[in-house]
């Protein structure tokens, strides 16, 4: 559910690039912003997902997450990954099939890091993030959009929240879509993605130095959305 606080911020032309830990949140507070705002809002861990469905598909991954490299990377020359909107929010697609539902499963999120640290996924991913990019009025959000993909961005926030409230909110999650998901599967999960995230030669998931922090264990997404907006309005003046 998206809160809005509908106050009348004029807000300037931006990009807003939220970094951070998996599963803080970054998505429902991007999502929530974008629609404050009335910015376009970008999932960038999207693609990752849907490059990793589409290697497990064709045979590029396997069951001990070995990539066949080569033929990743001439499968990425016409993977055709992109977003539609119908009505019901953004989701991701790949060529005319809507992926959405497949890319957020635990047998997706397992493989996703790992394929997310071969660097022709990244520049394929990058491409596409700075063509959305150019019009500004966007908030994006993953692991090196304030580092890598918009280094320029004029707002960087980096997401923090204690690992075991971030499990329970996943999990939480995963359960009202039908998926069984056990929290400590989860917190394994996230734990590892976050070691391979930061530990990876391209693109580390790392703080900006010019990112702000924002630790939202205890906080609701209105007290978020209150927090960014008052943000907004001391560094822009609007
Ligand atoms: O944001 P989400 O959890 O959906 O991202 C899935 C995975 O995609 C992350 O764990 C990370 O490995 C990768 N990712 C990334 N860089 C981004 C966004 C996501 O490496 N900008």
């Amino acid at each position: 559910m998206l809160i809005q606080l509908r106050t009348n911020m004029n807000v300037p032309d931006i990009i807003i690039a939220i970094d951070g830990y998996s599963s803080t949140g970054k998505s429902s507070f991007a999502k929530s912003v974008a629609s404050e705002f009335s910015f376009l809002y970008l999932d960038s861990g999207a693609l990752y997902r849907g490059v990793t469905l589409y290697a497990m598909e064709n045979g590029f991954i396997d069951e001990d997450c070995q990539i066949d490299l080569p033929a990743l990377s001439a499968g990425l020359e016409t993977l055709d990954l992109h977003f539609e909107d119908h009505g019901d929010g953004s989701q991701t697609y790949m060529g005319s099939r809507c992926i959405e539902k497949e890319i957020r499963t635990l047998t997706v999120s397992g493989k996703v890091s790992p394929i997310a640290t071969v660097a022709e996924v990244r520049s394929y991913v990058d491409r596409k993030l700075r063509e959305f990019g150019k019009k500004k009025r966007v908030v994006m959000d993953g692991r090196d959009i304030g580092t890598t993909v918009f280094p320029d961005a004029e707002l960087k926030i980096f997401m923090t929240a204690d690992p075991m409230i971030r499990a329970q909110r996943r999990a939480l999650e995963l359960q009202a879509k039908g998926e069984q998901a056990d929290i400590q599967d989860v917190l394994k999960n996230l734990e590892e993605r976050d070691y391979i995230d930061s530990h990876r030669e391209v693109s580390p998931l790392t703080k900006a130095a010019d990112a702000v922090v924002l630790d939202n264990s205890h906080m609701t997404m209105e007290e978020q959305l209150i927090w960014i907006e008052e943000l907004v309005k001391k560094r822009f003046q609007c």
